[in-house]
């Protein structure tokens, strides 16, 4: 991988950016999709308010590896429940801690929590931007979820692409709402987060 291009866009980096694994664009348009995603009028608390937590039982504690039964509208309760977007924000949050910039510990619902997940991501960024291996997932997973949180609202029809099975290969159908999936091929079971952190078919190709 060359320092001298954005690892998200692939722009060539500006001279003050060299070194930088992202430019500052794709830096400043990460963190406005953090901010779109949180707060009392972010995308979160805009998902559709039938299918939020809480109204068919308690959500729970969150937790990466819960599988929820099926509901009847996949797209918004998955997003807004356990596992769902709050989880992956949670993740990459305590993943940062690992290297004394992130946050392990949650409180409050999960609108609060999402937000504290917002709060301590951004606050920390810049330092991801420069020194955090896997920033361009990072960067790449929050423009998904801001993406499947519009597309919950809108209820936007989207076109399926072909993601690559971690374990054979195969291709795994999938769109930014998709809550879960088993691979066709070999039957392995992905969950919210598992299924985000596949490549396509054709990224993988390339790489
Ligand atoms: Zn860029
Ligand atoms: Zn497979």
């Amino acid at each position: 991988m060359s320092d001298e291009t954005c690892t998200v866009c692939r722009r060539a980096l500006w001279e003050h950016e060299i070194g930088h694994q992202a430019c500052t664009l794709c830096v400043n348009r990460t963190d406005a999709n953090l901010v779109a995603l949180a707060g009392p009028n972010g995308l979160y608390a805009q998902l559709p308010a039938a299918m939020m937590p809480g109204r068919s039982g308690s959500p729970g504690r969150v937790s990466g590896s819960r599988t929820a039964p099926i509901p009847p509208r996949l797209g918004p309760l998955n997003l807004s429940a356990p596992g769902g977007i709050i989880t992956t924000l949670q993740m990459w949050a305590e993943d940062w801690a690992t290297y004394g910039r992130g946050q392990t510990d949650w409180h409050g619902t999960l609108q609060q929590q999402l937000d504290q997940a917002v709060t301590t991501l951004r606050f920390n960024i810049h330092w991801a931007a420069q020194n955090h291996p896997a920033w361009k997932d990072f960067a790449e997973e929050v423009r998904q979820a801001k993406k499947a949180c519009e597309a919950s609202i809108t209820g936007e029809r989207e076109c399926p692409i072909l993601l690559a099975c971690g374990t054979c290969g195969h291709g795994i159908p999938y769109t930014l709402t998709t809550p879960q999936r088993t691979c066709g091929t070999c039957h392995r079971v992905y969950g919210w987060v598992e299924l985000r952190q596949l490549r396509p078919i054709a990224e993988r190709a390339a790489a």
